[in-house]
């Protein structure tokens, strides 16, 4: 019988790496999460705002308050899951943890949940961040995410144009009102390559959205350049009761 090489090695690497769920370490049998995490998460879908996409109980409006009082800057807004207490974990490992392995499985959650807003796309831009938080942190996994949805989508990924100009303070615990505060003017387009994104319809990248004021900064700049839409992907979103 012919020794199937690749397949011998591929089961070497099954054995020596197995695949683990991507929230709690448990081995599983392809890639992505144990059922009992699976189970957890809560995965968006209709009904959700037109806009900013936070997931509503029922469907009684299209557009929820807080777009409604102040249109955001962004037209549109898409998450593959809410951010709580049991999808936080998967998302602090990759952003602070180093666990860039979990890219793959990330983007392609973020992929599934654009189905409808990727086929008219032109630009894939991350969301930056300040040169001495990229020093301390090795990597933006932003950039990471975006990178990875080129490979799935074909759409071209552009990092150089938006560029965060000013340090700030971490967002994570602050008001709405604090946060918009703390971001305002903190980004910038390359004027070198600003000129991409005239006409274009940007899809803007970044692993959670919590109030959206960073998406918010990040869409004015763009449009500003001339974008023509601006869409926002994240791998999670906070909903209204988290
Ligand atoms: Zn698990
Ligand atoms: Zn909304």
């Amino acid at each position: 019988m012919p020794i199937d090489f690749k397949q011998f090695v591929s089961n070497i690497l099954d054995i020596c790496f197995p695949t683990t769920c991507c929230n709690c370490g448990e081995i599983v049998e392809s890639r992505g999460l144990c059922s009992e995490c699976w189970k957890k998460i809560r995965w968006i879908s209709e009904p959700k705002c037109k806009i900013c996409g936070i997931p509503f109980e029922v469907g009684i409006t299209d557009i929820c308050v807080a777009c409604m009082n102040k249109k955001p800057c962004f037209d549109q807004a898409s998450a593959a899951f809410e951010y709580n207490d049991s999808s936080k974990n998967i998302i602090l490992k990759f952003k602070h943890g180093d666990a860039t392995y979990l890219c793959p499985q990330l983007a392609a959650w973020i992929y599934s949940a654009s189905k409808d807003i990727i086929p008219d796309a032109d630009l894939l831009i991350p969301v930056p961040v300040h040169f001495f938080k990229r020093l301390k942190r090795k990597y933006n996994q932003s950039e990471l995410l975006a990178r990875e949805l080129e490979k799935l989508s074909g759409i071209l990924y552009e990092p150089r144009i938006l560029q965060k100009k000013k340090h700030t303070h971490r967002q994570e615990g602050l008001s709405k009102k604090t946060r918009l505060q703390n971001v305002r003017g903190s980004f910038c387009a390359n004027e070198k390559y600003a000129h991409f994104l005239r006409g274009k319809n940007v899809v803007l990248i970044d692993d959670v959205l919590t109030t959206g004021a960073t998406a918010d900064e990040c869409a004015k700049v763009l449009k500003k350049h001339g974008a023509r839409k601006v869409t926002v992907l994240v791998v999670a979103r906070v909903a209204l009761d988290s």
